[in-house]
């Protein structure tokens, strides 16, 4: 979430106030609405561009435009786009936005799975997604006794699960999630209702300064160096055999059907390997 608040960000000061020429759906499938069409934002002004969880909404006369980049989506902003229209291909390409003055964006998505979605609505409520997400945790309630009760509810779901879940919390993705447990030094399998007083107070504080100094790095860089700004930020995730900055142990892993997450067994686990789900699975 922090790459995606920052790029909310960039796009705020580059296009508020401007006005949209066209835009040119390339990927058929990355359009979820139909109704109102692409077409009507064309010649609306837009007015603001926020973030909603790990969605961008970009807001334009009462009209939305918001979108869902995935893990393989990303966006390129571009001083200059070009005037024909973008044709539907085989490409990375899933939408261009062109602005009256000729700069706009390209949403992209790499590899062959399409999960990048746009939406255009009248009220992004009515976007189940984003009707259904949880507390923003930077949002200004979001305080400790907000996060214990979220914790609370969560029953005996496992830290991890309960991070990421866009329900329960907005915004924290499987990278995120891996970082905050580790800077608490928390197992990212605990019972979420097991913490002691103290060790939800790390946590509180892991989640906040994680994802605060992660938008502070990301700060008045272009769209195009962000991602490459999330992976060298990172400590634990995607880092599996390295060795942990914080005591020299070396990285671990635990492997699901369609991801991992990695984590420090000597800072978080009591030295402890986790049991790898997708191993112990086959060996059944
Ligand atoms: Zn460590």
């Amino acid at each position: 979430m922090p790459e995606v608040e920052s790029l909310a960000r960039f796009l705020q000061e580059r296009c508020v106030g401007k006005t949209i020429a066209r835009v040119d759906l390339a990927a058929f499938s990355a359009l979820k609405t139909y109704d109102p069409p692409l077409l009507a934002l064309h010649g609306l002004e837009i007015d603001d561009v926020t973030r909603r969880g790990k969605y961008i909404d970009i807001s334009a006369q009462g009209l939305h435009l918001v979108f869902h980049l995935a893990r393989a989506g990303w966006l390129r902003w571009k001083e200059s786009q070009p005037e024909a229209p973008a044709r539907p291909g085989k490409g990375p390409l899933a939408l261009r936005l062109v602005l009256a003055d000729g700069s706009g964006f390209d949403l992209t998505e790499a590899g062959t799975q399409r999960k990048l979605a746009v939406h255009v609505v009248a009220e992004p409520m009515d976007i189940p997604m984003v009707a259904t997400l949880g507390p923003d945790p930077l949002g200004a309630d979001f305080d400790r006794a907000a996060f214990a009760a979220v914790l609370a509810k969560a029953g005996r779901s496992q830290l991890k699960g309960v991070l990421k879940d866009q329900r329960t919390i907005a915004g924290i993705g499987n990278a995120y999630s891996d970082e905050i447990l580790h800077a608490a030094r928390l197992s990212p399998f605990k019972p979420a209702n097991s913490l002691t007083e103290t060790e939800l107070s790390t946590l509180y504080d892991a989640l906040q300064s994680e994802l605060r100094n992660a938008i502070k790095r990301a700060e008045g860089l272009a769209a195009k160096d962000l991602k490459g700004e999330k992976k060298s930020g990172l400590r634990v995730h995607g880092r599996k055999g390295e060795s942990c900055d914080v005591c020299g142990g070396t990285i671990a892993e635990v492997s699901f059907a369609d991801s991992s997450l990695q984590y420090c067994p000597t800072c978080q686990t009591g030295g402890k390997l986790l049991a790898d789900r997708r191993l112990s699975r086959l060996l059944k």
